[in-house]
């Protein structure tokens, strides 16, 4: 993977701005881009060929109802991803002997119910001040 990529999105910048919870042309905190945001663009421009150049914003009368949703989200994705790591460690320990298989299947689950996660997906929001808290869940959500 290249790690220099550069995005290149250069009419998104001077779309108007959108609140992803009210839906309203609104100013306010910039949703972050990151895959999860990429594969949806990517869907949109490619797949449905519609897509819309604007960019996503959480506007101040909706922050704290947005933040009660983020959380949840990510408070659901930690606890899907350790149900398949639970799940996984059992198969292990009744795999006797065929691990591999156990292993690829394991994996399978986990995948699964990390994209049952991304159903009620959240994205985040660039924080002004405040740095968002979190490595441990950036680990969790790193792309395979
Ligand atoms: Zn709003």
């Amino acid at each position: 993977m290249p790690e220099n990529k550069k995005r290149t999105m250069p009419t998104e910048s001077k779309g108007k701005k959108v609140c992803i919870m009210c839906g309203n042309e609104k100013v306010g905190l910039q949703v972050k881009e990151d895959h999860v945001i990429g594969a949806m663009r990517w869907v949109k421009r490619n797949i449905t060929k519609n897509p819309k150049n604007y960019r996503m914003v959480v506007c101040k009368e909706d922050f704290l109802a947005y933040k009660k949703k983020r959380d949840s989200y990510e408070r659901k994705r930690i606890a899907y991803v350790i149900i398949g790591i639970i799940f996984m460690a059992l198969l292990l320990s009744f795999a006797s002997g065929r691990f591999l298989g156990a292993i690829v299947y394991g994996v399978g689950v986990i995948a699964f119910m990390y994209l049952l996660s991304l159903l009620s997906y959240i994205p985040a929001v660039e924080m002004p001040a405040v740095q968002e808290k979190g490595r441990g869940l950036n680990l969790l959500s790193k792309p395979r």
